[in-house]
């Protein structure tokens, strides 16, 4: 596995924690000589995590569309620094570029890039694995939200075979490296009727 996609919060939550678990992760890349592909930013989650990686002796990748954010939120230490027309080409550069992603806790645009890559994972857009770091058991509700679906006949239970959670960056990151992608059942159950 050469490069990992990490979405993460451009806050850094009110727990020592997150910041803490952003680190550690930054950390395991470097370790394991793992780049980092992510947003680009300096900020937030974001940017710790792509200040662990650099000073572990790793390489830290930022894509980001040019305009949107302000410029003073760029990291300007980075080892690569893409510049996109738009979100749309930022999100699909920063998923070419990886062979796996992670969602740390975030906010609305943290959620919109790990279920954007959910999403293409059930389509067989890509086979790549997702990991959901879960902090302070911060992703029980997207959990329960998905075992919500399934009960209620919107989603597969194989679905939750696509995404791994799991509160440690080391053992997460282990799991992502040794994915084997399950056999999806058909996604429209009428049509296997
Ligand atoms: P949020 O979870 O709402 O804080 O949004 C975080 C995600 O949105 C990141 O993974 C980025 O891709 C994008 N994003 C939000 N704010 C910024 C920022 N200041 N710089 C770069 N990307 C950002």
């Amino acid at each position: 596995m050469k490069r990992i996609c990490v979405y993460a919060g451009s806050n850094v939550g009110n727990s020592p924690e997150y910041a803490e678990r952003a680190q550690r992760l930054g950390e395991e890349l470097a370790a394991r000589g793992i780049e980092l592909v992510y947003g680009g930013s300096k900020i937030g989650l974001m940017g710790i995590v792509a200040d662990a990686v650099l000073a572990g002796g790793g390489r830290a990748i930022g894509v980001m569309p040019a305009g949107l954010f302000r410029g003073e939120m760029r990291h300007t230490g980075l080892t690569e620094f893409h510049e996109t027309a738009n979100m749309h080409e930022r999100k699909a550069l920063m998923a070419e570029l990886s062979d796996a992603f992670i969602a740390l806790p975030g906010g609305i645009g943290t959620f919109e890039e790990l279920f954007e890559m959910l999403s293409w994972s059930q389509l067989g857009i890509h086979q790549k694995p997702v990991g959901l770091l879960n902090v302070n058991g911060f992703y029980e509700p997207f959990y329960n939200m998905v075992d919500h679906a399934i009960t209620a006949g919107f989603a597969r239970e194989s679905n939750k075979q696509l995404f791994i959670m799991d509160g440690e960056p080391t053992t997460l990151v282990e799991s992502l490296v040794n994915f084997t992608r399950p056999e999806l059942e058909n996604k429209w159950k009428q049509l296997s009727e």
